[in-house]
């Protein structure tokens, strides 16, 4: 098992693979790394400002969603 795995392994809201979801339903957030599409817009809606899940940068700009 990877010890770390960046942008292209899970979503590291719902800790799931993006292996088997559609393209479109990743979002890539301007620090690099990427959601579920859902996931990082209920973490956004969710009262966790606009950091970053994994790094807590923050997400410049608005989600373009
Ligand atoms: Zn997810
Ligand atoms: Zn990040």
């Amino acid at each position: 098992m990877p010890s770390v795995v960046h942008a292209a392994g899970n979503c590291s809201v719902c800790m799931e693979s993006f292996g088997k979801i559609p393209e479109e339903t990743a979002r890539r957030v301007s620090c690099g790394h990427v959601y579920h599409h859902n996931c990082i817009t209920g973490w956004l809606l969710n009262g966790n400002g606009n950091s970053c899940p994994l790094c807590r940068r923050e997400i410049s700009g608005r989600l373009m969603i």
